[in-house]
């Protein structure tokens, strides 16, 4: 049973290209299994979330992390009453629009692209990649999937002004994205901020002793973990703290929007939309300790000295690369050489890195530029 402000999949406004129903499969779960087909989907298993394979060949991937998103989302959503199939495609979808290399591969394709008066961002690029890469269908490019999929991948983390995205009109830009949309932000923030710090302590850059400083929350709980199991072994302490930690995160997430939702006397689609702000999200105190551990994750290890090397890696790699393409289009594959007719050539080129695997990215640097 579905609550009154969650999306109806037989109130969808439908896809591009109109296609027939499916005998058993509803449109949202379709959309979810196009996405688990999609090539852009299998490349997440090479691409870094925070970690290379050079750590350890058991820490998180961008596809094991959106496999923990979508599990956060899916109990978060049943529990609210969403849909759980629009939730679910949402999840996994929403990283396959990152680029190699994690966020420093971001930050460098990004800085490629501004040479050229252009930029990136991994919403919009995740959005083409739905609407036109994919290649799997004879009667239209794309994957063909259902308006509130593509608002979704568009709105779930953040909102876009109509003025300088013109091209997103359809999307209701000036309207809240529905709780489904809203709920992937949280989950993923969630997901990533206590699997940064399950990852970070394996790999030994950070210690107990500085989780428990740094981290108000872990150490709350790590103080209950020690009385239940005082001769555990450390990792395991770590484990059972984390996994509160976790779960004290998702039940307030739950009981905190249920609150905001009913405040807000929210019954309807339309109410979700038009109300002035999202109604997804922590409470006070959990969203002090999430934005406490975030801090904690970049002061000790995003910017830790210890993964230097491997940013530098990545920057130098993407420029490089891009810059050799800029100068020599015709080593481009066929494809992104006739693609440059209609668009700017840095564009071309940024998708085409962007879609690139860790390894891929890193065989076409040893072939084109590091010979
Ligand atoms: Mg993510």
């Amino acid at each position: 049973m579905l609550a009154d402000y969650a999306v109806q999949v037989e109130q969808s406004r439908g896809r591009r290209y109109p296609e027939p129903p499916h005998a058993y499969r509803n449109d949202f779960q379709r959309d979810r299994d196009r996405v688990i087909h999609s090539r852009a989907f299998r490349r997440l298993e090479a691409k870094t979330q925070v970690f290379t394979r050079r750590y350890s060949d058991h820490f998180r991937n961008r596809l094991t992390h959106t496999i923990e998103v979508a599990q956060i989302a899916r109990t978060v959503a049943a529990q609210l009453g969403l849909n759980v199939d629009l939730v679910e495609a949402l999840a996994l979808v929403h990283d396959v629009g990152h680029p190699p290399f994690g966020h420093a591969g971001e930050k460098a394709l990004d800085a490629a692209m501004r040479k050229h008066g252009l930029f990136f961002d991994h919403n919009l690029h995740a959005l083409r990649i739905v609407e036109d890469f994919e290649l799997r269908y004879a009667a239209f490019r794309g994957l063909n999937l259902t308006f509130e999929v593509r608002e979704g991948i568009i709105k779930h983390s953040r909102d876009y002004n109509a003025e300088q995205f013109p091209e997103l009109e359809e999307y209701l830009l000036d309207q809240r994205p529905p709780l489904e949309a809203q709920l992937i932000d949280v989950a993923d923030e969630i997901a990533y901020s206590t699997a940064d710090l399950d990852d970070g302590f394996e790999s030994h850059l950070l210690a107990i002793d500085d989780i428990r400083e740094g981290v108000p929350v872990f150490a709350r709980f790590y103080l209950e973990v020690e009385g239940l199991y005082p001769d555990a072994i450390e990792k395991l302490e770590f484990n059972e703290t984390l996994k509160r930690v976790l779960n004290r995160w998702v039940d307030d997430l739950i009981t905190n929007t249920k609150a905001q939702i009913q405040a807000a006397g929210i019954h309807s689609l339309d109410a979700v939309r038009l109300s002035p702000l999202r109604l997804v999200g922590l409470g006070k105190n959990a969203e002090q300790e999430r934005k406490a551990t975030k801090q904690f994750l970049y002061d000790r290890l995003y910017y830790s000295p210890a993964l230097d090397a491997e940013k530098e890696d990545a920057e130098r790699v993407i420029h490089e690369l891009f810059d050799f393409w800029m100068q020599k289009p015709d080593t481009l594959p066929a494809s992104h050489r006739e693609k440059s007719q209609q668009e700017p050539l840095a564009r071309v080129i940024c998708d085409y890195i962007a879609g690139m695997t860790d390894p891929y990215i890193y065989e076409q640097y040893g072939r084109f530029v590091d010979r």
